[in-house]
C-alpha cells in the first residue's frame, strides 16, 4: 500500500527533512502472533489531517529522541506519518467485534494517544498523560497510508452526514482547542475577555469555540498578517502584534479589567510573560504551545498575590472532551463547521493534498501557505 513515511536513523536526522512516499507491507489482523490484535481494527482513511506536529517532524525540530526511541525499539527502518484522521473500518479483531458496537464499514477518527489503561495516570481517568503512551504518526505507524491498524479503544464513531468529512478529519486537533477553552472543572468562559496568543490552526479553533462558548471578547495576538485576517474572520474583535501587548493597551480593550482568560498557543517564551502582565486579578493562563526554551515569571509573587492561575493543557480528555467536540461541531447552528471550510480550509482550494500525488517541494509550500492541509487518501 501506498504510505507517506519518515525513513531516518540517528546518523540522517540532521540531514535530512521531510516525509517520502514508499509502498509498503499492509497491516494485517494476526491474533496467533501478535495478541493485541484482537483488539484492533484495520481502517482506510478517507482524509487526514496535517498538523504542527507534522510539520515539526518534517523539519526535524521536535520528536527526535521519541521517534528514534521508538523506532530502534520496533526494529525498524521507518515510521508511517500522520495521527488525524476520518476513515472506514474494514476489519475486526475477535474481541473487538464482540466486545464494541463497531462493525466493519463503520466510519471512525481516532484519538491519537495510544494509552496503556493500566498506570497510575490511566487509572485515575486521565488516559491522554499515560505514562506508557504511544502517538500515532510519531512513536507508532500513523494515518497518511491507505490503510491503518488501530486499537479499537482509542477509535471514535463519526457521523459524516453531521459533520463533513474534511471537518471530521481534524476533530483530533479541534479537540486540542476545545480541550483549552474547557481546561479545568466548574470554569468557562462566558462573559469572558479572552486573548488568543497564537492565531495558527489552534489558535483559530479556539477563537470559534471561545465565541459559542460565550466569550465577551476576543483579543488576537500574533505576528503574520495571513493569520490575522483569519483570525478576524473566524471572529477576534482585534488582533495585535505582538509587540503592541502591553498592560495598558489590553486595560483600555477590556473597560479596565485585564484579560480574564489567555490562551497561550504560540509556544514563545514572551508571550508567557505577556499573558502573566495582561491578565487580570485571578484570571486563568491555559498554556498549549510548546517550547524548548527555560521560561521565567518576571515578578513572580505579584502572580501569585493576584491569585493567578496556570493551566498546562495537551492532547484531549478521552472522550469527554471528544464528546464536545461533536456537540460543537453537529450543531450546524453555530456556524463553526462553516467557518472551518470557508476560513480556514479556504473551501479545499488548494489545501487538499492527494496521497498518490505527494511531491515534496509542492506539500512543503502548502504547508507554508495555509493554516491547514488536508490529506485525501480514498
Ligand atoms: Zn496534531
Ligand atoms: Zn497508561
Amino acid at each position: 500500500m501506498k504510505s507517506l513515511v519518515l525513513s531516518v536513523d540517528r546518523n540522517t536526522w540532521e540531514s535530512t527533512t521531510g516525509y517520502t512516499l514508499e509502498s509498503v507491507a499492509d497491516p494485517e489482523l494476526n491474533e496467533k502472533t501478535n495478541p493485541a490484535d484482537a483488539e484492533a481494527a484495520l481502517i482506510e482513511p478517507i482524509y487526514a489531517g496535517v498538523c504542527g506536529t507534522d510539520k515539526g517532524i518534517w523539519y526535524r525540530k521536535a520528536f527526535r529522541d521519541p521517534i528514534l526511541k521508538f523506532l530502534e525499539k520496533d526494529g525498524v527502518g521507518y515510521r508511517i506519518a500522520g495521527h488525524e484522521m476520518v476513515g472506514r473500518i474494514t476489519a475486526l479483531g475477535s474481541k473487538a467485534e464482540a466486545r464494541s458496537s463497531y462493525k466493519i464499514g463503520d466510519i471512525v477518527s481516532a484519538e491519537s494517544h495510544l494509552y496503556c489503561g493500566i498506570c497510575n495516570a490511566c487509572l485515575v481517568g486521565n488516559f491522554h498523560v499515560c505514562e506508557n503512551e504511544r502517538i500515532i504518526g510519531v512513536t507508532a505507524d500513523g494515518v497518511f497510508a491507505e490503510r491503518t491498524k488501530l486499537p479499537v479503544n482509542v477509535l471514535w464513531p463519526t457521523d459524516i452526514e453531521k459533520i463533513c468529512p474534511e471537518i471530521a478529519a481534524i476533530q483530533e486537533p479541534f479537540g486540542n482547542a476545545v480541550h483549552a477553552c474547557i481546561p479545568f472543572d466548574g470554569s468557562d468562559l462566558r462573559g469572558c475577555s479572552v486573548v488568543v496568543f497564537g492565531c495558527g490552526t489552534i489558535g483559530l479553533f479556539s477563537i470559534l469555540i471561545a465565541q459559542e462558548l460565550g466569550a465577551r471578547q476576543i483579543i488576537g495576538v500574533e505576528p503574520n498578517p495571513k493569520n490575522q485576517k483569519l483570525a478576524k474572520a473566524c471572529g477576534a474583535d482585534i488582533v495585535l502584534e505582538p509587540s503592541e501587548v502591553n498592560p495598558k493597551t489590553i486595560q483600555s480593550l477590556t473597560g479596565g479589567t485585564g484579560a480574564d482568560y489567555c490562551l497561550e498557543m504560540s509556544g514563545h517564551p514572551i508571550s508567557l510573560q505577556n499573558a502573566i502582565k495582561v491578565s487580570g486579578n485571578g484570571s486563568h493562563i491555559v498554556l498549549f504551545g510548546l517550547s524548548t526554551s527555560d521560561l521565567v515569571v518576571p515578578n513572580f509573587q505579584s502572580f501569585i498575590l493576584q491569585g493567578k492561575s496556570i493551566h498546562a493543557v495537551i492532547g484531549r480528555k478521552i472522550f469527554t472532551t471528544w464528546k464536545r467536540v461533536k456537540k460543537l461541531l453537529e450543531d450546524k447552528s453555530n456556524g463553526i463547521q462553516e467557518k472551518i471550510w470557508k476560513v480556514i480550509l479556504e473551501e479545499g482550494k488548494g489545501s487538499i493534498v492527494n496521497l498518490k500525488d505527494f511531491r515534496a517541494d509542492d506539500w512543503e509550500d502548502r504547508m507554508q501557505r495555509y493554516a491547514k492541509i488536508l490529506v485525501k487518501i480514498s
